[in-house]
């Protein structure tokens, strides 16, 4: 499947929400990686997963902002929560949307198989 989103483009997304929740983010890589949707480090690193260029442009910023927040909680406790309810509202239908879209793409594959899916890292908790 063709990535209907260039590496370029998520990086300017990253870059957009990094400034509007002025977290000080040091480089954005864009890999693919098997087990993690992305990762941050305490260092400002920023690390998403290749597939999510062929995903909806929410579920993308979900997975961005859910990564950014880490900066300032690292866990997904009650303020973690409530601030991605204040940047993105219903979250949590984010969250199924994006394993929705995982499972459409893995159908499409023939090495799917029973690979686990890949998770949200947290920053303290991996
Ligand atoms: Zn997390």
């Amino acid at each position: 499947m063709k990535p209907r989103c260039a590496k370029a483009e998520l990086k300017h997304q990253v870059a957009v929400w990094a400034e509007r929740l002025e977290v000080d983010v040091n480089t954005v890589a864009v890999r693919s990686m098997r087990t993690k949707w992305a990762s941050c480090s305490t260092e400002g690193n920023l690390t998403f997963n290749t597939e999510l260029l062929g995903f909806d442009e929410a579920v993308r910023n979900y997975v961005i902002v859910h990564e950014l927040l880490h900066f300032f909680v690292p866990n997904h406790g009650r303020l973690w929560k409530s601030l991605m309810r204040a940047h993105l509202g219903p979250y949590e239908d984010l969250d199924l949307e994006l394993r929705r879209q995982h499972g459409r793409a893995r159908s499409q594959e023939d090495d799917s198989r029973s690979a686990p899916p890949p998770s949200l890292s947290s920053l303290g908790s991996r």
